[in-house]
């Protein structure tokens, strides 16, 4: 008779972040599920959020970086992109919370008697919420990689690693803890300091938790010395100091890693036996040819939402930029972006402003800032035939621009700046309109993955090489089907819709007309991989390479 196999709990590794935060806590937390993923395990990872907000979605991007959008419509942080991207595979909503998402289920919980007139207490009723969800998320999963935000010390992770203590405490065996931590080399001392990492361990050992690994991220390697150090002080195996430098490629990062044979170390301390050796070989070719690669291509990226102070901070569109360089590598091009700030173009595209680039992108958007620029910045490149990708906004905006110039309706706009255009090509589906009227802003949007019809014979068509697809949305408006008649005889194509016809999902110019102008009211940059490009990134990054030549 068959034994059934008792389903195996999900081993935890939680990344927590020390001294300071920006130092590639989500990269790390990507990496090890990787290295684990090549040893044979199936991986899952996870975010946590501490932030009250319950999705990411009404962050501002200039803040908190890109909303990463999940297949099942979930509004999440930049970080979910990383995991997706490293371990190529799909996660859901369970696999995101923030404070706010934990505190609203204890909240409803207790509403609804869920308690059973107990007190229901911030601990260990959060805690136990949040170990809830973690276990939720990795079942099915040999190992779940958490990733806590924050950096240890601040009270607003708190009650996140309270939840680690109370599950490590429950499975002694199953949970283990990395500390990435920040060594920084003042210029003037000329010496790797390790003291604030010995504060970041003290502090966290003061909630009950201890690291079993240290990630010393910093601009150099750690030499043998730090790591000793390191261990005798933090209380830490000398060969559980993992050393973390500055790379040229987040994709170097595991290899990296396992160079401290990281893999082995984290399965033994788990109690897992390795399934095999270390697969990390085709990533080892895609490192080495990021590395290789030498003739470049020039993107524009025209967008607004870049600056904070006197800093240019490319975070809010990191996908975009992922997706970008995943198809260029794979053409054997190092993409070189530049981030252009729409507002510069609102009275028009200064004369020779555009014309040392290869491929001009406009990515998602939301409001009027800099939207006038953006459509000067489109006109250009149709009339000057220099490849063009629009995505979501980008692709309104395209066919707005082609209503105001080609079908000369100039007084056309999307109703989300100008409710009362006389032409409103860009509008609002009546459903959603309703919803609206009570300020359900987010009802109203169009989120996750949806499925759409490509026509055959257009350069969607071909480039995907299927007529069915699927793709992630966010936004709120849509092309407005009165109009599609006339876009479609004054020579747009609309080469993708929805099944049922209605929505227009990609706009595009015969290749006869342009060598490259094509829009996609979804974001193709949310399922491009690092090994399985976006095939329209593809076609449009193959676009901007023929147009260096030229
Ligand atoms: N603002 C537009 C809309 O809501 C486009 C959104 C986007 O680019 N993600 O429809």
């Amino acid at each position: 008779m068959p034994t059934r196999k008792k389903a195996r709990r999900t081993k935890f590794v939680f990344v927590v972040g020390g001294v300071m935060s920006g130092v590639g806590k989500g990269v790390a937390t990507s990496s090890i599920g990787t290295i684990l993923k090549a040893r044979g395990f199936s991986v899952t990872a996870l975010k946590i959020d501490p932030y009250i907000n319950v999705d990411a979605g009404t962050m501002n991007p200039t803040e908190h970086g890109e909303v990463y959008v999940t297949e099942d419509g979930d509004e999440t942080d930049q970080d979910m992109g990383n995991y997706e991207r490293f371990l190529d595979t799909t996660l859901t909503s369970t696999n995101y919370m923030t404070t706010g998402r934990v505190y609203r289920a204890v909240i409803e919980k207790e509403r609804n008697l869920g308690y059973k007139g107990k007190c229901v207490q911030v601990v260990p009723h959060i805690p136990h919420e949040v170990i809830r969800r973690l276990q939720k998320a990795g079942k099915g999963h040999d190992v779940a990689v958490v990733e806590v935000g924050g950096t240890v010390g601040e009270y607003e992770n708190i009650l996140f690693i309270e939840a680690i203590r109370m599950l490590k405490l429950q499975f002694p065996d199953d949970v283990t803890t990395v500390m990435v931590s920040y060594l920084p080399v003042p210029s003037k001392v000329g010496e790797m300091k390790t003291k604030p990492t010995q504060h970041a361990v003290r502090t966290l050992n003061t909630t009950g938790v201890h690291p079993d690994f240290i990630i010393g991220r910093s601009d150099r390697p750690l030499d043998k010395k730090r790591k000793e150090k390191i261990a005798l002080f933090c209380n830490v195996e000398e060969d559980r100091v993992i050393s973390a430098p500055d790379v040229e490629s987040i994709y170097q990062v595991p290899i990296n890693f396992e160079k401290d044979n990281m893999s082995g170390l984290l399965l033994k301390t788990l109690g897992l036996r390795p399934r095999t050796s270390s697969k990390l070989g085709p990533w080892k070719s895609f490192a080495r040819k990021v590395q290789r690669v030498e003739d470049e291509v020039q993107i524009a990226v025209v967008g607004k939402y870049f600056d904070t102070g006197d800093f240019v901070l490319s975070d809010a569109y990191i996908s975009v930029l992922e997706a970008i360089k995943f198809s260029a590598y794979g053409l054997g091009v190092r993409p070189k972006i530049h981030w252009l700030n729409s507002k510069e173009f609102e009275k028009g595209v200064p004369r020779g402003a555009l014309s040392k680039y290869d491929g001009i992108l406009v990515p998602g958007g939301f409001g009027e800032t800099g939207i006038e620029g953006k459509i000067h910045v489109i006109e250009f490149a149709r009339k000057h035939r220099i490849p063009y990708f629009g995505l979501c906004y980008g692709m309104q905006l395209m066919v707005l621009e082609y209503a105001r110039h080609v079908l000369k309706l100039k007084e056309a706009h999307t109703v989300e700046i100008d409710p009362d255009t006389k032409h409103p090509i860009v509008d609002i589906m009546p459903e959603q309109k309703e919803l609206m009227a009570v300020a359900n802003y987010g009802g109203t949007m169009r989120l996750g993955a949806y499925p759409a019809v490509l026509e055959k014979g257009t350069i969607a068509g071909r480039l995907y090489g299927t007529d069915h697809i699927e793709e992630r949305h966010r936004h709120r408006y849509e092309i407005n089907p009165e109009y599609i008649p006339q876009l479609i005889e004054a020579g747009l194509v609309f080469s993708g819709r929805s099944p049922d016809g209605v929505l227009m999902e990609i706009a595009e110019l015969p290749r006869a007309r342009h060598p490259f102008f094509l829009g996609t009211q979804f974001h193709p940059e949310f399922t491009a991989r690092p090994l399985s490009p976006h095939p329209l990134f593809t076609g449009f990054v193959r676009a901007a390479k023929v147009h260096r030549r030229t």
